[in-house]
Formats: C-alpha cells, sequence, structure tokens
C-alpha cells in the first residue's frame, strides 16, 4: 500500500515538474498570440481610419468565434487606446429554432459592455417566402442588413463593426474572381449600400487560425451557425480548404497574397477605367517600372523545405 502512494507520489511530482515548464510554455505563447491580436486590430484601425474620436461602434455580435474575438480585442484596445470611442454589442436573434438566447446576454452582461439583443423573427419570414429547396441566405442577409442599420441608428452608432477577418477576405477575393468575374473583396471600411452608415471590419488582418486558438483559450461560448438549415456556401468552403491547403503547402502564400491586395498596380493590369492605356504617348525617361519586352518576370518563393525557387 505504501508502496502505491510512494509511486503515485513520485509520479505525480514528476508529472507537475513536466507540467510546470509545459504550463509556462503555454502561457507564454497565449501571451504572444494576445499581444499579435492587439497589434493586428490597432494596426487595421490606425491604416483606415477606422475609429475616430467619440465614435459610438456598434459590434455585431453572431455568437460565433470571430464576433466574440472582435469584441474582446476592441475591449482590450479601448483601455489603452489615445482616444475614446464607445461600444455597445448587437445580436440579432433571428429565431433559429434551437437558438440559445440566454448565451448572449449572459456572457454580455458578464463582460460589463453595453448590449442590445434585437428579437427579430426573420427565420419565419424567410421560411413562408422562399420555397422549399430554394436558397434562403439571399432574402435572409437582405433582411438582417436593413434590421441592423435601423438599429444602429436607433442606437445613435457612428460605426457598424463586422468581424470578417484576413481569410474571409482573400475567400472573397478568390470568390469573386472566380464566380463575379470581378477583382474585389469585402474591404475593411466602406460606405453601407444604404448610403448611411460606415461599415469597419478591425479584424481585417488578423489570421483566422489565431481567432481559432483564441476562442479556445477564452472558451468563448460558440452558438452554431447551422441553426437555420441553410446548406454552407460550398463554393466559400472550398476556396477556404483550397487556402488552408496552399498555407499547409507553401508557407508565405497566404501573406503574400493579403500584401497583394495592398500593393495594387492599374498600369499592370487590363482596366482601362483605372489606366490610361488608349492615351499613353513614351515619357523619354527610364524607369524600372516600364515594360520588360520579352523579358519575363521571375519570382523567389519560398518552397515547402524552405528553399528558394525561382518561378519564371
Ligand atoms: S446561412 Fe442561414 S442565417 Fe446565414 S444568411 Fe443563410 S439563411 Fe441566413
Amino acid at each position: 500500500m505504501s508502496a502505491v502512494w510512494t509511486e503515485s507520489e513520485n509520479t505525480a511530482a514528476t508529472a507537475s515538474a513536466d507540467a510546470a515548464p509545459q504550463r509556462l510554455k503555454i502561457e507564454r505563447e497565449t501571451h504572444k498570440l494576445e499581444k499579435r491580436l492587439c497589434r493586428e486590430v490597432g494596426r487595421a484601425i490606425v491604416d483606415f481610419n477606422m475609429i475616430e474620436e467619440g465614435d459610438r461602434v456598434m459590434v455585431c455580435m453572431s455568437g460565433g468565434k470571430d464576433s466574440y474575438g472582435m469584441l474582446d480585442i476592441l475591449m482590450k484596445l479601448q483601455q489603452r487606446a489615445p482616444i475614446r470611442f464607445e461600444l455597445i454589442a448587437v445580436n440579432l436573434d433571428q429565431k433559429q429554432p434551437g437558438f440559445p438566447e440566454h448565451v448572449l446576454p449572459e456572457y454580455l452582461g458578464k463582460t460589463g459592455v453595453p448590449f442590445h439583443i434585437e428579437n427579430q423573427d426573420t427565420y419565419s419570414i424567410v421560411t413562408r417566402v422562399i420555397e422549399e429547396g430554394k436558397t434562403t441566405c439571399g432574402l435572409c442577409s437582405r433582411l438582417r442588413r436593413g434590421i441592423l442599420y435601423r438599429v444602429a441608428d436607433e442606437l445613435g452608432a457612428t460605426k457598424i463593426a463586422l468581424g470578417h477577418h484576413r481569410d474571409d477576405i482573400l475567400q472573397t477575393l478568390l470568390l469573386n474572381m472566380f464566380f463575379g468575374a470581378k477583382m474585389k473583396t469585402m474591404p475593411p471600411k466602406l460606405v453601407s449600400d444604404d448610403g448611411r452608415h460606415v461599415v469597419i471590419r478591425p479584424m481585417a488582418y488578423v489570421a483566422e487560425k489565431d481567432l481559432v486558438r483564441w476562442a479556445q483559450h477564452r472558451e468563448f461560448p460558440i452558438i452554431p451557425c447551422n441553426l437555420c438549415g441553410s446548406q454552407e456556401n460550398l463554393q466559400r468552403v472550398q476556396v477556404g480548404e483550397m487556402l488552408r491547403e496552399w498555407e499547409k503547402k507553401f508557407p508565405g502564400r497566404i501573406e503574400n497574397m493579403f500584401s497583394a491586395l495592398q500593393n495594387v498596380v492599374p498600369s499592370h493590369l487590363l482596366d482601362g477605367t483605372l489606366h490610361d492605356f488608349k492615351g499613353l504617348k513614351p515619357t523619354g525617361v527610364a524607369s524600372e517600372q516600364g515594360d520588360k519586352a520579352f523579358d519575363p518576370e521571375s519570382f523567389v518563393a519560398p518552397s515547402p523545405a524552405g528553399l528558394n525557387i525561382v518561378a519564371v
């Protein structure tokens, strides 16, 4: 009996000695993650002048990891920002079957942030109006948008913050190219389609994987996003998988694609409304940016093994 005690005590002692460095490592990693999230959100806010002195920011909460993460980080930044601004969290309860309506009010109540729950049964409208088997997202999101704009007016919100992140932005870019024949995506800041509100995306620089880890660490009470019974957009799912696959196989590719969105060269694309191709004349001045005629461009890209490959 005493041997068992000794053994367990020894095992426990070894386990706790092993656990201590492991715990420290996790704490360090979490601290780094928090710093990175705050830095990226702060950088996006500054780069696009998203939040200004005296703003009242309506933070749209769906109950998913992205919106919880957005509110959490904005609350941290609010404490240390050089400007004064207000946050008000808003959730639209669309009365989808099984929606756990107590979850968000309980969570938001604990955070101390002012919040508003808007109850509007759009689910019944959508299921009544749209034929069975047809996609419901078009009408559903139109109704949701209209309600959120009205709520923003009623609350006196000067900005509407959405939780879309870097990976949403890249997915949307590719979807627009593949299916919409347009090179555009979700912008970090834009006037709403009714022309009356400014919509901001403070998570624009944040990688989705960081939000997944942050949600796990903070143990957010995530509400499932499939309660409406609508199929997830298959194309978006596929493009998301493709990007994740690329990230694994070609480290750096996602970052480069995202940086490309901030480095657009209209003279090297084909849109005549962005660059005056028709009126082009020789300048007589040599320029690195000029056309190199038959010389193909070469690229140095990181390979999976970390070797540099020159692609021509
Ligand atoms: S997935 Fe469901 S909740 Fe989301 S827009 Fe479509 S119908 Fe509405």
